[in-house]
C-alpha cells in the first residue's frame, strides 16, 4: 500500500495571503478581497462547510448550485474510491468504458422522450458551445447552411466562453468582450415579475410567446436555434415563469423549423421539482444541456443530449460531416461514476417526493420572512426560492454575503435578490436554521 503524501501543509494563517498572491479568483474584482477577505476552507460535511478556525457555514446555495447531496457524501465518495482503483481516465475517441455507457443509458431513460444520444463536455459553458455548434452544423449538413443565428431570452445566462456569451444577456459579463462576440438577438423574458398588475403569470407568458412568434416569423430562415433556461432564469436573479411558455416555445420552434435548446445546467437534476424542468411543460427539446448537479457537485462534467434525427444528419462516410468537437476529458470515468452514484441516490431515496415535503415545510415556516416589510416577490419553484430585499445599501449583495457568514450561513445574493438553493439532504432543522438566520441578516440590512 502506498500512502498519500500530503503536500507541505500551509499554515492556516498564511492560506489567505498565499491565495491572493497566486490564485486569480473567479467572478471577482480581486481588489475587493482587501475589504471582504477570502474564507479559507478546510472541509465539508452534509450541508455544512468549515473554515480553518472550525467556523461552520450552512451552504444555502449548494456551492454555486452544484451540490445535491451534501459535501463529502459517503455514497458518492465510495463510488469514486472504487472507480479510482479501476480506471481514472481514458480518451473517448476510439475507446469506451462502462461508466460512460451506463450513464448515457440511464440519462436516456430519465430524460424527456427521444433524447437518445449523449455528447459529453467538461462544464456548462462547453455544453452550450456543443449545442450551438451541433445545431448550426445540423442545418449545414441538411442543406440549410444559412441557418446560423440564435435567439435567447432577455436576461439569459448560458455561460461565459465566447459562444455562450453571445447568447448571454448580462451586460456585466458581456460588455468588455462585445467586440469579440457575434451578439445574437433576444426576445422578451416571460419572468412573471414583469407581468402587468392584474395579469396572470400564464397570460404574461403567452403574451411573451406571441413576441417570440413575431421574431420567428421574420427571422426563421436565418435561425438555427432558440436557447432557453426552462422555468427559472438563474443568473438573472432566479426569474421564474409559467410552464405554458415552454409548450408554446416548442410548438413555435416546430412550426418555424428552429431547434429548441433547453439549458438545464442549473435547473436539471431535480432542482425545479421534476427531474428536468422541461417535463413541466410536457415537452422534449432538440438539445438538453446538463452540468452542475449532474455529478452531485463533485467533478466537472456536462452532457448534451439529442435525438435521432439530429444524430442521423451527421452519420455518413464523410469525416467532415461528423461532429468533430473534442475535449481532452470527454466522458471522464471518475466524473461519470460520480454522476451514476448521484442517480442512484435519486432512485434509492425517492428524492423528488422527499423534496416536495421539504419545500412545503420551508414555505410554511418562512412566513415571518415572507411577511417582512422589506421583502417582496417571494417565489418558489421546486428547490429554488428567491425574493428581493428593499435595502438602502448599494452594496447589499456583498454585505449580505459577509453578514450571512457571520451568522453561519452561506448566502450569495444576485443584486438585491436573495435566493436559497440548498442541497437536497437539507433537514427540517436545517431549514429552520436557514430561515431564522436569513431573517436576522435581512433585518440588519434594511
Ligand atoms: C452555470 C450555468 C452555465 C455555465 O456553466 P459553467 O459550468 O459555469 O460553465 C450555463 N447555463 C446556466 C443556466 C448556468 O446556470
Amino acid at each position: 500500500m502506498i500512502s498519500a503524501m500530503p503536500p507541505t501543509p500551509i499554515q492556516p494563517q498564511n492560506l489567505l495571503t498565499r491565495s491572493l498572491s497566486a490564485v486569480w479568483h473567479p467572478c471577482s474584482q480581486m481588489k475587493h478581497y482587501e475589504q471582504f477577505p477570502l474564507i479559507p476552507m478546510t472541509r465539508g460535511s452534509g450541508v455544512w462547510l468549515y473554515d480553518t478556525d472550525e467556523n461552520r457555514y450552512l451552504d444555502a446555495v449548494s456551492s454555486w448550485w452544484v451540490n445535491l447531496f451534501g459535501h463529502c457524501n459517503p455514497r458518492i465518495n465510495a463510488a469514486l474510491r472504487d472507480q479510482l482503483e479501476t480506471l481514472e481516465h481514458v480518451m473517448l475517441a476510439g475507446f469506451t468504458h462502462e461508466p460512460v455507457v451506463q450513464l448515457s443509458e440511464r440519462l436516456r431513460e430519465l430524460a424527456p422522450a427521444g433524447l437518445g444520444y449523449c455528447f459529453y463536455g467538461s462544464d456548462g459553458a462547453s455544453a452550450i458551445e456543443i449545442a450551438l455548434k451541433m445545431s448550426a452544423h445540423y442545418w449545414r449538413n441538411t442543406g440549410k447552411p444559412h441557418k446560423t443565428q440564435f435567439i435567447s431570452l432577455q436576461n439569459s445566462y448560458h455561460g461565459e466562453t465566447l459562444g455562450a456569451l453571445s447568447v448571454t444577456d448580462v451586460a456585466l459579463f458581456r460588455d468588455a468582450y462585445s467586440a469579440l462576440i457575434r451578439q445574437q438577438a433576444t426576445v422578451p423574458s416571460p419572468d412573471s415579475r414583469l407581468a402587468e398588475t392584474g395579469e396572470s403569470a400564464e397570460d404574461f407568458a403567452l403574451r411573451c410567446a406571441d413576441k417570440l412568434e413575431q421574431h420567428l416569423q421574420q427571422h426563421h430562415a436565418q435561425l438555427a436555434a432558440f436557447i432557453i433556461e426552462p422555468l427559472v432564469q438563474g443568473a438573472a436573479g432566479m426569474a421564474m415563469y409559467h410552464p405554458i411558455y415552454l409548450q408554446r416555445a416548442r410548438q413555435l420552434c416546430d412550426e418555424y423549423g428552429v431547434h429548441l435548446i433547453a439549458d438545464e445546467i442549473a435547473v436539471g437534476m431535480g432542482r425545479t421539482g421534476t427531474m428536468f424542468a422541461c417535463e413541466q411543460g410536457d415537452i422534449s427539446p432538440d438539445f438538453l444541456c446538463l452540468s452542475k448537479g449532474i455529478t452531485g457537485g463533485y467533478l466537472p462534467l456536462s452532457v448534451v443530449m439529442t435525438h435521432d434525427e439530429i444524430y442521423q444528419a451527421f452519420y455518413a462516410d464523410d469525416t467532415a460531416r461528423g461532429f468533430l468537437h473534442s475535449h481532452s476529458y470527454t466522458g471522464n470515468p471518475l466524473a461519470c461514476r460520480a454522476a451514476l452514484a448521484t442517480l442512484d441516490i435519486f432512485a434509492q431515496d425517492n428524492v423528488l417526493a422527499a423534496n416536495r415535503d421539504k419545500a412545503a415545510y420551508l414555505n410554511t415556516i418562512a412566513q415571518p420572512l415572507r411577511d417582512h416589510p422589506s421583502v417582496k416577490n417571494w417565489r418558489n419553484t421546486g428547490m429554488v426560492w428567491a425574493f428581493e430585499v428593499n435595502s438602502p445599501h448599494r452594496d447589499f449583495a456583498q454585505r449580505c454575503f459577509a453578514l450571512g457568514l457571520k451568522n453561519e450561513i452561506l448566502l450569495r445574493p444576485i443584486g438585491n435578490t436573495v435566493y436559497f438553493m440548498p442541497p437536497y439532504i437539507v433537514t427540517n432543522n436545517e431549514i429552520d436554521f436557514i430561515i431564522h438566520r436569513t431573517l436576522k441578516v435581512v433585518s440588519q440590512l434594511v
